[in-house]
């Protein structure tokens, strides 16, 4: 079978595999892979700043599938009985590529998301640039209905779903997401289809715009060239956003949040910042700030979102601005990490 390889930092190779062999353990599906979208872990893989991150190794998280092969059903493996109860070959399915233990306890909480021994799927294991792929039954999430780039965008939606819900949003209150990169947008989504009104901020002008006129944002700030504190103040009446979320993973951005939010807000930590982040105490406490980190998202997000497009409440059509063939990465993906070519999110045909 065909597949990619990140070799090194900056050296894909395309392979030839062996085709999975070998019977089906209890619980495990072999899966045909359709469509891999390419996301900031990937890009991070690929431009070798990724910490901990072992090569050589097969990307591939945010996956399109359709099931080929089923052992046992969705119940026989470790843990709760999986949302891919009653799954059958070929029907077509987003993977939760959040391989947990199922003991931890993270994991007797509810929390698959941060398992305490959490492997995921293309960043600590071989993933999906391949065309078959061998996954527990129970990361399955069927749609009868969604298209194979649909179920590969899940997965991306899912960490913008999960740090909205961490975040409780209430109707009407003024939210400001800072990076307007695929997990930003993901929580805009989200924030608006919780009935927010959202702020976004960035430095790329060609993003902001991409909010206003195909996500429909109300209001965007460019902090390269406005000064973020007094539009904020401006556009809430002096109160400044009850939630502020973080998609940049950029230490001092990170820190500047502490300064955008209002008295008694949420500051919630979607973007991963290796290293420290401070913060002044008495700006913190004065105004009873709490802080979330989010990491990954749960089953039930990946349930909720592929409803969510079913039922149309999610656009999913401004999101791919890039295509290519399996064949063609190695020669397209250098491509994809500059900004320049206005890259929101690339699919990979399979
Ligand atoms: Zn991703
Ligand atoms: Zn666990």
């Amino acid at each position: 079978m065909k597949a990619i390889r990140l070799e090194e930092p900056g050296r894909f190779v395309g392979l030839d595999l062996e085709p999975v062999s070998g019977p089906l353990r209890p619980g495990e599906a072999l899966v045909r892979v359709h469509r891999i979208g390419v996301c900031g872990t990937d890009i991070h893989a690929f431009r070798g700043n990724q910490p901990f991150f072992t090569y050589p190794r097969i990307l591939g998280h945010e996956l399109g599938v359709q099931v080929l092969e089923l052992e046992g059903s969705a119940s026989a493996s470790y843990g709760a009985t999986g949302p891919a109860e009653g799954i059958r070959p070929g029907e077509y399915c987003a993977i939760e590529p959040y391989l947990n233990c199922g003991s931890c306890i993270a994991c007797r909480q509810g929390k698959p998301n941060c398992c305490v021994k959490l492997s995921v799927l293309g960043v600590h294991v071989d993933g999906g640039m391949r065309e078959t792929l061998v996954v527990p039954i129970r990361k399955l999430h069927p749609s009868k209905t969604l298209a194979l780039d649909q179920l590969a965008l899940v997965e991306t939606l899912a960490i913008g779903c999960h740090a909205v819900d961490r975040a409780g949003l209430r109707e009407g209150e003024f939210v400001l997401v800072t990076g307007a990169g695929p997990i930003g947008l993901g929580v805009v989504q989200f924030a608006i289809e919780a009935g927010a009104q959202v702020i976004v901020l960035d430095i790329n002008g060609q993003r902001l715009e991409f909010c206003r006129n195909r996500l429909g944002v109300p209001y965007t700030i460019d902090a390269s060239r406005e000064n973020v504190l007094a539009v904020l103040a401006e556009i809430t009446a002096g109160d400044l956003p009850t939630a502020v979320f973080d998609a940049t993973g950029n230490g001092r951005s990170m820190a500047s949040a502490f300064e955008y939010s209002a008295n008694g807000a949420r500051l919630i930590f979607v973007g991963l910042f290796q290293g420290e982040v401070t913060f002044n105490d008495p700006n913190f406490h004065r105004r009873e700030l709490t802080i979330l980190a989010s990491r990954n998202a749960r089953p039930e997000d990946f349930t909720r979102i592929i409803a969510l497009i079913e039922a149309k409440r999610i656009d999913t059509s401004p999101w791919i601005t890039h295509r290519a063939a399996l064949n063609d990465v190695v020669k397209e993906f250098p491509l994809w990490t500059k900004a320049e070519t206005g890259v929101i999110k690339a699919m990979i045909e399979v």
